[in-house]
């Protein structure tokens, strides 16, 4: 792991915590934070942390806080009830 991705492995980290409290500005800091860091350092998202932030407002993901998973003909679809985007990604 390069310096980049360590950060963005810490952000993750927050950004989850402070969706776990409710704090959804703050996490969406940390989200945008990583993307910055991941678009600079050309490493992309890593796979976990994009799919748990939400493609519309950044906000990471919580269900049962701030989103609702389904799975619907093999496929996650993930609804941000923040603003409303929905997010699908196949299952693993
Ligand atoms: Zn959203």
């Amino acid at each position: 792991m390069n310096i980049a991705e360590e950060r963005i492995d810490r952000l993750h980290g927050l950004a989850r915590e402070a969706a776990a409290d409710g704090e959804f500005d703050r996490s969406r800091e940390y989200v945008r934070l990583a993307r910055r860091l991941a678009e600079r350092n050309r490493c992309g998202l890593p796979k976990g942390l994009q799919r748990s932030a939400c493609d519309a407002c950044d906000v990471y993901l919580r269900p049962g806080r701030n989103a609702r998973v389904r799975v619907h003909r093999g496929r996650v679809v993930v609804r941000c009830h923040d603003c409303g985007a929905t997010k699908r990604h196949p299952v693993d």
